[in-house]
């Protein structure tokens, strides 16, 4: 039996873009602390995080001009509803035309 791997640690890389993630999300707070999505019966109106338009991905995690402001409860709704999501112009293909 092969002795199991240890649990990788994060790479410094990871390290630096937790950070500059951490930060974005702090500078935005800071601007303004209220969720951008709002979607009507679910948002709680209070920014908790950021929601990316594009899928998130190393290059554009952060990006301004891909996140939102977001409550919990509209992120999870986003999840949740993909296509109203795309419909609301909360969630945009990359192979979509332009
Ligand atoms: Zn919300």
């Amino acid at each position: 039996m092969k002795k199991a791997d240890p649990i990788p640690k994060k790479s410094q890389t990871q390290k630096d873009l937790d950070k500059e993630y951490s930060k974005l999300v702090q500078d935005m707070r800071n601007e303004s602390p209220l969720c951008e999505v709002k979607i009507k019966g679910v948002c709680t109106g209070i920014m908790e995080g950021l929601h990316h338009l594009q899928k998130r991905t190393r290059k554009n995690l952060c990006d301004r001009n891909n996140v939102i402001r977001a409550c919990n409860a509209c992120n999870s709704w986003i999840e949740k509803n993909p296509l109203e999501a795309m419909d609301l112009g909360l969630s945009i293909s990359k192979h979509k035309k332009q």
